[in-house]
């Protein structure tokens, strides 16, 4: 049982329906919701859209018992925080305090379970595009690259920050180093307006 991915039981299709797709507004957005249970987070919703109009689709996995909006952060000293188990729900803003990285959710965003060290690969991707750009400041995003590097290899001390707006993420870690508080401001003011017209749409 620690192999470190949860593989347990299959997923069990709770209901499939056909709602209002939030980018072209056509009835056309077909969702399916699994439930699915796991190693480590127990019971878990597997979201899966898909609009036939313009091909937008969704992605989401989330707690199946909300948590009620809540911050959580993750104190990383090293590796063995970097293989902390997390579920990031598509309604979760990540950050990484000491680079003003973020990953603010938009109406693509999708949840996936990850490890830390998953994420800092995502945050890696999302630089790649960044700096691929015309106009990227070079010595930036080199500085910035090595940094993920090292922070990868688990030689960076940093903080990861979610802000979950919803309560569908959690983290699988020590106590020490894993912390859930209320949302604070700064998780508030970055909270995307979409989020409340898209959660009452699909509900
Ligand atoms: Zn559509």
């Amino acid at each position: 049982m620690d192999s470190g991915w949860p593989t347990d039981r299959k997923p069990q299709l709770l209901f499939e329906e056909t709602g209002i797709c939030p980018i072209c507004g056509k009835k056309t957005l077909k969702v399916s919701v699994y439930l699915y249970e796991v190693s480590y987070f127990g019971k878990i919703l597997l979201f899966s859209g898909e609009c036939s109009s313009c091909g937008y689709k969704y992605r989401d996995v989330r707690l199946a018992e909300s948590q009620g909006p809540r911050k959580i952060t993750v104190k990383v000293e090293g590796e063995r925080q970097l293989r902390y188990l997390l579920i990031k729900s598509a309604a979760t803003a990540v950050i990484i305090k000491e680079r003003e990285y973020e990953m603010i959710p938009g109406p693509a965003s999708t949840g996936f379970i990850t490890t830390v060290e998953g994420i800092l690969h995502r945050f890696k991707e999302a630089l790649n595009v960044i700096c691929s750009g015309e106009g990227a400041d070079a010595s930036v995003c080199d500085a910035e690259r090595r940094w993920l590097d090292r922070a990868i290899e688990g030689r960076e001390k940093f903080t990861m920050i979610l802000c979950d707006y919803e309560g569908g993420s959690a983290v699988k870690g020590e106590k020490e180093y894993v912390t859930v508080e209320p949302l604070d401001e700064d998780c508030k003011k970055r909270k995307p307006e979409w989020l409340d017209r898209f959660t009452l749409q699909l509900g």
